[in-house]
């Protein structure tokens, strides 16, 4: 019999950790943390690498790989991933460590530990992880992101999403959907309750904005995740209104080059070169002083504004009406983005009132109800069990019921918190 020991990712978009155990043997598929209400890292349940046969990691953001390193203190196991993500977790992982280093039990050394231990995946390539298969295709959310088909010693077909965008953005592909049987489907609920406007329209809003802020000689602030999003938003403005200068500022640099350096994953590897070359690239204290006085848009992280250079932009535009911010990033409960949205001011940056228009657009990197439907759909007439994983228990419970609409009445629906094992019957 097949089990799924839910590690981490059980009612929770974060520490995303899934052991997967067949005949003796088993796979652990991510193992990531998540933070607390005081931004303190938690970590998933622990698992012995000696159990392990090898950990196969979905994609570089901290919520799926920022715990693997621990695995690495005593452990020798093989992690299968692809070369960006490698790339993109050591810049992601030194800047954690950096900030939160007091709640870790590990360090850099680990991490390059785990490096050592790595073995790179291509898309639709199979690879085994002693008697596992796994075979991952791209899933579209960030550069390098997988989807892992995964078949175990007796023959029992997973597939686990990861986390998965089903539509084409600029810089990727839709997620891949491989031919396949798949018996039992783990599958992200971040937007499992809910539906995202259309793409399209959400880059016409953006492009007005900045054209309206522009022609009134302010300034656009765009705080956003330096992985992902803050390229979609340099492609669209490159795109369509070439003629505004584009900053980028913080860890996006060099993020862009990692995504320079895989143009391979990109979808479109020339069009991004040429928007990267007309992009500013913001180097250092003596640009950052100077950029902000002209109408522009500056693209800088952190996202939520919790730190890093869109803090110094918000504060010196932040008394010039002409000027607008836009968040384009999911803003967690309390952080300063989510204070600025539901306030109109982050009092510990002493901003009282904003008087810059502020704007909030979808541009998630996740898909919406629909887009997770579809991929059921695909798989629906083999499947036996769906495992509803990464997302608060209010989208689990809404999705469930959506997708109770839409699968025969023995396909199981599992809604598992943190600690359970779920054991698949053929
Ligand atoms: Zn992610
Ligand atoms: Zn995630």
């Amino acid at each position: 019999m097949v089990k799924i020991r839910i590690l981490g990712g059980g009612g929770e978009v974060g520490r995303s950790a899934f052991q997967v155990i067949d005949r003796g043997k088993s796979v652990l598929l991510d193992y990531g943390i998540n933070f607390d209400e005081e931004d303190k890292p938690c970590f998933p349940e622990h698992v012995r690498p000696v159990d392990l046969s090898g950990l196969i990691i979905s994609h570089a953001h901290l919520d799926h790989i920022g715990a693997s390193p621990l695995l690495y203190i005593t452990g020798r196991i093989p992690v299968y991933l692809t070369k960006p993500t490698l790339d993109l977790a050591r810049l992601l992982i030194i800047d954690f460590l950096k900030i939160s280093s007091a709640y870790v039990d590990y360090d850099i050394s680990e991490f390059e530990n785990m490096v050592s231990n790595a073995v790179f995946i291509n898309y639709g390539v199979e690879y085994s992880v002693d008697d596992f298969t796994l075979l991952a295709t791209s899933a579209g959310h960030i550069l390098g992101s997988s989807m892992i088909y995964l078949e175990t010693p007796s023959g029992h077909n997973i597939l686990y999403t990861g986390d998965v965008n089903t539509i084409n953005t600029w810089t990727l592909s839709a997620a891949e959907l491989w031919p396949k049987k798949v018996d039992t489907l783990i599958i992200e609920s971040t937007y499992g309750d809910r539906k995202h406007p259309s793409r399209h329209f959400v880059e016409k809003q953006l492009v007005n904005i900045i054209e309206e802020t522009v022609d009134n000689n302010g300034v656009v602030l765009i705080p956003a995740f330096s992985i992902g999003r803050s390229q979609e938003v340099m492609s669209i403005v490159q795109t369509e209104i070439p003629h505004v200068e584009v900053y980028l500022d913080g860890m996006s640099c060099e993020i862009t080059n990692i995504y320079l350096k895989y143009r391979e994953f990109l979808r479109d590897p020339a069009l991004f070169e040429k928007i990267v070359e007309n992009t500013y690239f913001v180097r250092g204290w003596s640009d950052r002083r100077k950029v902000w006085r002209k109408p522009c848009v500056i693209i800088a992280s952190a996202g939520m504004l919790k730190g890093g250079p869109s803090v110094y932009y918000l504060k010196k535009l932040s008394d010039d009406s002409r000027n607008s911010v836009v968040l384009v990033s999911y803003q967690a409960p309390n952080s300063p983005g989510f204070k600025l949205l539901s306030n109109g001011g982050v009092e510990e940056y002493g901003i009282i009132n904003l008087k810059p228009r502020l704007y909030w657009l979808d541009l998630s990197s996740h898909a919406g109800k629909d887009g997770l439907l579809s991929i059921i759909k695909k798989y629906r007439s083999f499947l036996k069990n769906i495992v509803l994983i990464h997302g608060e228990t209010e989208s689990i419970v809404g999705f469930k019921k959506i997708i109770r609409e839409n699968v025969d009445e023995d396909v199981k629906i599992h809604t598992p918190v943190n600690g359970d094992e779920i054991e698949l019957f053929e």
